[in-house]
């Protein structure tokens, strides 16, 4: 597996998800949404990771545009992610109907 990247002080960083079983892409950045996992039905789920409940925002993730304000729109949309998860694993639970 390629290792997973990040800046620090400007620079790539590698290797901080080692062992995490997050995927990445060649390059080393964070693989989401539909490359990595089926996903629930009507649930977004564009930035979750190929770990179940781990996600990813930002330019370490794989395909993101590399920006501020992209960054920050991601994480505006992850929150709302997290919440369909969440929503959907009480909902297979039986909490909800
Ligand atoms: C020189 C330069 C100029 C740029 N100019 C522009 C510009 O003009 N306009 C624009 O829109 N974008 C610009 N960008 C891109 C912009 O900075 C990024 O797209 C944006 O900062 C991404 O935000 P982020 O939160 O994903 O990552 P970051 O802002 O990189 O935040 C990641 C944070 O994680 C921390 N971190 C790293 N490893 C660990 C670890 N193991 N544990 C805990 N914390 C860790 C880092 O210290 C950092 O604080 C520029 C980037 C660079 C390098």
């Amino acid at each position: 597996m390629p290792r997973a990247r990040c800046r620090r002080r400007g620079r790539w960083q590698f290797g901080w998800l080692e062992g995490c079983s997050v995927e990445t892409d060649d390059k080393g950045f964070i693989r989401t949404g539909s490359a990595v996992h089926a996903g629930y039905e009507d649930v977004d789920l564009t930035l979750e990771t190929s770990v179940p409940g781990v996600f990813a925002i930002g330019d370490v993730r794989s395909g993101s545009t590399k920006r501020v304000a992209a960054a920050v729109g991601e994480g505006a949309a992850v929150v709302g992610q997290i919440h369909g998860v969440l929503r959907e694993r009480q909902r297979l639970a039986g909490g909800l109907r």
